[in-house]
């Protein structure tokens, strides 16, 4: 039987990027992807995919910032489907200024997207994912939420940390509840969130020499959301091509 067969997962983020190619292995895994954007017209488009190739997908609005918007979904999913079992908080923004031209506008907006994001999501989801009795939490950080680095911001650096730490905070606190929360840490993957930036020196700084792909990101995402990672929580999964080895 397929890895994700009667599975529902919400995947926020999930029209572009890493979220997509989390989103077309998990329905190709026989499991639900509920797609959860600002980005309406490509989350259906995912979607259109996604059924083209036989399987099951739904395309919500999500802006992630919102704790209302997020009861909403939440509340939506379970009564489509009966239940929520995976929960990846994927959504994330970027930005490249240094500290000194960082306005704290920018810095709480990145902050907002992504890492208070997460907290929301937890939030939102939790009555759901324990009563599934094996949900799974999926928290997408960055190598930069364990070791810092140059081209990014003191936000983004700050939230993705902020995430490490608040997934295994809600995984010991959810351990005797059946639901598991991991963070993945990938490293240079080549999606849009890299518009406008070096890509060539991004690839030369990886040990492997090149940038990661989505879909290699989306399987260790699917790894943690799945049962082959049952005595796995707390953990913090790197994908980043040996950057921070
Ligand atoms: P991406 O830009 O391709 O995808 C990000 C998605 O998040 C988009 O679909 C976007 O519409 C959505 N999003 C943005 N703001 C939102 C909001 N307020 N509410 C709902 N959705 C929102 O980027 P990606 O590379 O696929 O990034 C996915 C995650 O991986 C992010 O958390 C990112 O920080 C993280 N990450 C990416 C890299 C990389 O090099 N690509 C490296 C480390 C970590």
């Amino acid at each position: 039987m397929p890895r994700f067969t009667d599975r529902v997962a919400l995947i926020t983020g999930g029209a572009c990027g890493i979220g997509r190619s989390t989103a077309l292995r998990l329905a190709a895994e026989g499991g639900v992807a509920v797609i959860a954007d600002v980005q309406d017209d490509k989350a259906a488009a995912v979607v259109a995919e996604i059924e083209a190739a036989g399987g099951v997908a739904r395309a919500v609005h999500l802006d992630v910032t919102s704790e209302s918007e997020w009861t909403a979904v939440v509340d939506g999913v379970v009564a489509e489907f009966g239940h929520l079992d995976i929960l990846v908080n994927n959504a994330g923004i970027g930005d490249i200024a240094l500290i000194e031209d960082t306005t704290i506008e920018t810095y709480n907006r990145v902050v907002a997207v992504t890492q208070t994001s997460v907290f929301l999501g937890q939030k939102a989801a939790s009555a759901a994912l324990k009563a599934t009795g094996k949900g799974s939490v999926v928290n997408v950080s960055s190598m930069y939420g364990i070791v810092g680095g140059f081209g990014t911001s003191p936000a983004y650096h700050a939230a993705k940390g902020a995430v490490r730490t608040l997934t295994k905070n809600t995984a010991i606190a959810w351990a005797t509840e059946g639901v598991r929360v991991n963070s993945v840490h990938p490293g240079f993957i080549d999606t849009p969130i890299l518009t406008g930036a070096d890509k060539e020196q991004l690839a030369a700084a990886e040990p492997v020499g090149r940038l990661g792909r989505p879909e290699e990101v989306a399987a260790v995402i699917l790894f943690a959301a799945s049962d082959d990672a049952s005595f796995v929580t707390g953990a913090e999964l790197v994908v980043d091509g040996g950057y921070i080895a």
